[in-house]
């Protein structure tokens, strides 16, 4: 069991977001990986969620980036 949700809490704890302002292109990027991973396992939490999503829904470049993580990371799953 991979304590997912703790380790995006403490994420979001160090970059200083405790609410649902908007994530800059770089703290994104600090939390991508653990999002794809936990997208990819059907694990997003609720409370990142709308964070990230409304990043990738504004900005192509990162969500091509997770697009790209996240097939990568399912096609090592499958
Ligand atoms: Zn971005």
């Amino acid at each position: 069991m991979q304590p997912t949700d703790e380790i995006l809490k403490q994420l979001l704890h160090h970059l200083g977001k405790t609410k649902a302002d908007e994530l800059g292109c770089d703290e994104l990027f600090e939390l991508l990986d653990e999002y794809t991973e936990a997208a990819a396992r059907g694990q997003i939490t609720e409370q990142l969620m709308p964070l990230v999503q409304q990043h990738l829904d504004q900005c192509h470049d990162c969500c091509e980036e997770f697009e790209a993580l996240l097939s990568i990371l399912k096609s090592e799953a499958a």
